[in-house]
């Protein structure tokens, strides 16, 4: 089991890094991936985010307490807001996101939140050189009117940009029919085909619960792995590739 999204007290996390990882531990995760907010206007009222001045010791921080576990690996990641709350010029001039293990980019294509679209994240994709994911985004909701699935998948597998499962019912969303789903299990034909499409590339794939609040949340992974296992991609995990 993996979980490569989860937030700390470095942003709006309640846990510790420490904390954090040793939930982490105690669950039996072979991968735990620390990804809090990089600097964004959506946290305002008294919440912390990580900005360019603390960057460089939020890596540091995560590194060192990557050197206590042996059995799991601690990784370091950050989210970033794909939109205009973000000022994303500076992040990308000091090249510190190259110095992450991997960067989640959350709200791309997503018009609720005023996500910038896919093809603004595809002419920033080449300054980044380490793994991109997309943070539990609601594909066939936010492209089903913007690409055909098939279109969609090539995109992402010719960009290599990864996408995270989140079964956290935080980032349900709401079926045509007023039921909330967890976003991958959205019902619809595009969904399908988008799935079918997945099966037969080579993008890959992370989980991650957006874990916040207790240590409970760290081990809330149990629906994305079987959802993957039904689609016969669990072989096509990004800790396969990168982090093996
Ligand atoms: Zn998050």
């Amino acid at each position: 089991m993996i979980n490569l999204h989860n937030h700390t007290t470095w942003s709006d996390g309640r846990l510790t890094p420490q904390q954090l990882a040793e939930a982490a531990a105690v669950a039996g995760l072979t991968h735990i991936g620390i990804t809090d907010h990089y600097l964004t206007r959506k946290l305002t009222h008294g919440h912390k985010c990580v900005d360019l001045h603390r960057l460089l010791d939020y890596i540091v921080e995560i590194r060192l307490l990557a050197k206590w576990y042996t059995g799991m690996k601690v990784l370091a990641g950050l989210e970033i807001d794909f939109s205009a709350r973000t000022d994303l010029k500076p992040l990308l001039a000091s090249q510190l996101l190259n110095q992450l293990d991997y960067v989640l980019f959350e709200y791309v294509a997503d018009a609720e939140w005023y996500g910038y679209p896919l093809d603004d994240l595809l002419v920033i994709r080449s300054q980044i050189t380490v793994p991109v994911g997309l943070a539990h985004n609601p594909l066939a909701r936010n492209f089903e009117l913007l690409l055909d699935a098939e279109d969609l998948v090539a995109i992402l597998e010719d960009n290599a940009i990864f996408v995270e499962l989140c079964p956290a019912r935080r980032n349900a969303v709401f079926a045509p029919d007023g039921r909330p789903v967890l976003p991958y299990r959205y019902p619809t034909p595009y969904n399908e085909a988008l799935w079918n499409a997945f099966s037969r590339s080579q993008v890959l794939f992370s989980i991650g619960s957006d874990a916040h609040h207790n240590a409970a949340e760290v081990a809330e992974l149990s629906d994305a792995w079987e959802f993957l296992r039904e689609c016969n991609l669990l072989d096509h995990l990004v800790t396969e590739r990168y982090w093996k």
